[in-house]
């Protein structure tokens, strides 16, 4: 058996695939000065579908299943990953790429579409296991840490970002439903072993007929089972009762996460857009039906298939102007907010408008005030009360704001986002029940026609694993809150693992609904104060973005770490995912304006953790070195820029290595070392100009990387290294 590398930096897509070609060869120049080894393993599109056929290829076609392998390191104590974002592939994507790696002379299958023979079945089965979000659910075997590193939160205090201002008698606010949503409705149970086993969701309807909406569940001892549904006749009574309040001069904005909550938020999203345009529809529902319009597909879909009915294109163009003026997600091109269901991103959306002071984009393409409506109460008091506080106490001064981190539950699909698989529309009134294996019902509602029902849980082994987390990050931090509310049933359940936990640990972690934790959090980040929440899934998600968003600007910059609940770590690199359009640009002018921050940050923790879990003191100078480095770079303003001919991901690389390489010279706790970088430094310095130049000299004109989802690495490393005195130093 090969022993496990120290550490293993992940082959992926796209933008952050081409940094790589740039920045690997420096990281693995370095770390093994210090008898550290980096290794790849190929999580991209393109690894993974070819990994999918290798048992159809013929011999030197043939790739190892390095997600698999992945999969399984991830539950060891050995694992220190570096996991960039890869492609979450589209049908259209998946297609493009097996095109591709056909053209290459790679063996493949088309995708069948609708298969007819057993080769065709097996075929799209193995492409349907490639698609969509295929790698973090199988490398996300531990809960999340995310924070600021220290650097990064220096630079953006002596540097602030521009914050709107906040006034007491703004109007801005944010409605949510009066009852009878997924906060209200929702029962909550944990698991005895008499319960454990299998289970199923089953639909009675008011006429006595059975459906199973999903079968094959199982349960273990300890589960947290939720289950809950939202009213859609409430919906759309508090929608129009919304509609019906607002001031004049408020922009009319609803808030969801149609991407990631696939199966329920773009139907909430339909439902706005049915209300919204309720007279138009009442009037036009006929000819509406004839075209095959649904509201769950926006405003925006509608007026394409309208186009060129004069009658139509004038009635919505009446009703619209009837209403309320809406938020625009981009007045410039007249998007509003009910365009496009996936433009509606509440983590991105809300921080904006808060960032703003409390202001959106009206049609005018004025600035206004906003009413955001946020159907749900598991999550809106969160934004209401942060926009109390701004109003109360004006805008977040990022320049004495302390830094706010989060601890969030998430192994083994823990409060599985969005629920895709058990969520449901409801088609008729009648009943659901979760049914235990015994016969026993878990959990029951009655529910009516159009009601979305939907059903997630969490396990025992990752639940006590955050609370551990939330305790170690708490003793380093100072101030912490759980953001559970006890009188909501999934967090009643969780109270009682996080009590008897914490008076185990001895340590008095305050314990408070979203609302109380966001205006605590909120007073002791003024003051200065460092603060870790310590939330369930969705809020991970959502104060991922907002703090960040507040405090840097940004959420990119943000380090994510993933401390495995076996022992090991997976140190995920930035917010965003591969940036294509930095791709596009790259192959027409040669220029890369992706960041590599989260990959430096990532870098250091991961040389950090490998201090502490093998003992390599090496590791730890490596670490430090990269957190000076990475501050440098952000200093002296050495990251990309967005045009052709400044600065790009390269020159951001050669800067990085420089820096790096004088911090390591520079140290004293390892003599080595220093005296190994010495002249590395010294010879970066003193070809500064030369090296900038060559890599410079390249911009401006096309780039061949040999393929997009299966590029070519000579190539690679041809447009991606082309300082000859750079690539010399290095070595
Ligand atoms: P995206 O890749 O995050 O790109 C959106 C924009 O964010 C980019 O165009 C860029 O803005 C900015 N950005 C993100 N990271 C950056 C960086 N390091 N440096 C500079 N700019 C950065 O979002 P997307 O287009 O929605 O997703 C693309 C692909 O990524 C999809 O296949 C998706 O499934 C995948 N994804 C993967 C992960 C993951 O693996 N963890 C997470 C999210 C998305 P400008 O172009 O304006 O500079």
């Amino acid at each position: 058996m090969t022993e496990t590398p120290d550490i293993i930096y992940t082959k992926v897509d796209e933008a952050p695939e081409l940094a790589s070609a740039s920045l690997l060869p420096i990281i693995r120049a370095f770390a093994s000065k210090a008898g550290v080894n980096v290794e790849t393993r190929n999580i991209s599109l393109a690894g993974r579908v070819l990994a999918a056929f290798a048992d159809l290829l013929p011999e030197g076609q043939k790739v190892s299943d390095d997600l698999a392998e992945l999969g399984q390191l991830v539950k060891t104590p050995e694992a220190n990953v570096i996991k960039l974002p890869n492609i979450s592939a589209s049908v259209p994507q998946l297609v493009a790429a097996i095109k591709e790696l056909q053209g290459q002379g790679f063996a493949l299958p088309d995708y069948p579409e609708e298969p007819a023979t057993d080769a065709e079945r097996d075929a799209k089965a193995r492409y349907d296991a490639v698609k969509g979000s295929a790698v973090n659910p199988v490398l996300r075997e531990g809960n999340s840490d995310r924070r600021a590193a220290k650097a990064v939160k220096a630079y953006a205090m002596a540097n602030p970002h521009s914050m709107g201002t906040w006034s007491a008698d703004s109007k801005t606010h944010v409605a949510s439903m009066p009852g009878n949503d997924f906060f209200a409705n929702e029962k909550s149970a944990t698991i005895t072993a008499a319960q454990a086993g299998g289970a199923k969701i089953v639909f009675t309807a008011a006429d006595g007929s059975e459906t199973v909406l999903k079968d094959g569940l199982k349960y273990i001892e300890g589960e947290v089972v939720d289950a809950t549904f939202l009213s859609a006749k409430v919906l759309r009574a508090y929608i129009a009762q919304e509609i019906e309040a607002i001031e004049p001069g408020v922009l009319f904005s609803v808030h969801l996460k149609a991407t990631m909550m696939k199966v329920s938020d773009p139907i909430l999203f339909g439902h706005f857009v049915s209300v919204y345009l309720e007279d138009f529809i009442a009037k036009n529902g006929a000819k509406l039906d004839a075209l095959g319009w649904n509201p769950n597909d926006g405003l925006g879909d509608l007026e394409a298939r309208i186009k060129g009915d004069a009658g139509l294109e004038a009635d919505l163009k009446a009703a619209l102007a009837a209403r309320p003026p809406l938020y625009m997600v981009d007045s410039g091109k007249g998007i509003t907010n009910l365009h496009v269901p996936s433009d509606v991103i509440i983590d991105a959306s809300m921080p904006a408008a808060i960032r703003a002071g409390g202001k959106g984009w009206g049609p005018d393409g004025e600035k206004a005030d906003i009413k955001a409506c946020i159907p749900d109460n598991c999550y809106a008091p969160v934004y209401d009360e942060t926009i109390n506080f701004f109003k109360a106490n004006g805008a977040l001064d990022p320049t004495t704001a302390g830094a706010v981190s989060n601890v969030g539950l998430m192994a083994q699909k823990a409060e599985e986002y969005g629920s895709h698989p058990t969520t449901f529309e409801m088609k008729a009134d009648g009943v659901v029940r979760i049914v235990l294996a015994s016969g026993e019902v878990l959990h029951e509602h009655a529910v009516e026609t159009g009601d979305i029902w939907r059903s997630a849980t969490a396990k025992k082994a990752p639940i006590l694993d955050w609370i551990a987390l939330g305790v170690a990050r708490f003793k380093a931090t100072g101030t912490a809150a759980f953001w559970l509310d006890a009188t909501r049933a999934h967090d009643a359940e969780l109270i009682k693992y996080v009590t008897p936990a914490l008076a185990k640990a001895g340590v008095d972690i305050p314990i408070m609904a979203p609302r109380e934790a966001t205006a605590f959090t909120l007073a002791e980040q003024k003051k200065g104060k460092d603060v870790v929440t310590i939330t369930g899934n969705v809020l991970r998600d959502y104060l991922t973005d907002l703090f960040p968003i507040l405090e840097l600007g940004t959420s990119a910059k943000m380090l994510s770490i993933v401390k495995l609940m076996n022992g090991g770590g997976m140190f995920e690199t930035g917010a965003g995912g591969s940036a294509p359009k930095h791709v596009q640009q790259l192959v027409g002018e040669n220029h890369l304006r992706w960041d590599s921050l989260g990959e430096f940050c990532a870098l250091g923790e991961s040389f950090k953790f490998l201090a502490e879990t093998r003992g390599k003191a090496a590791a730890q100078v490596l670490g430090d070195a990269v957190d000076a480095a990475t501050q440098k770079v952000l200093e002296n303003g050495n990251s990309p820029e967005y045009k052709a001919g400044q600065n790009d991901n390269r020159t951001s690389h050669y800067w990085f290595a420089r820096y790096w390489a004088e911090a390591l010279a520079a140290q004293t706790e390892d003599a080595g070392l220093a005296a190994a970088f010495g002249p590395m430094a010294e010879a970066l310095a003193a070809d500064e100009a030369k090296i900038v130049a060559e890599l410079m000299a390249t911009q401006g004109s096309k780039a061949d990387i040999g393929g997009y989802y299966n590029t070519d690495p000579a190539k690679m490393a041809a447009v991606m290294r082309p300082s000859t005195t750079l690539n010399a130093i290095i070595g």
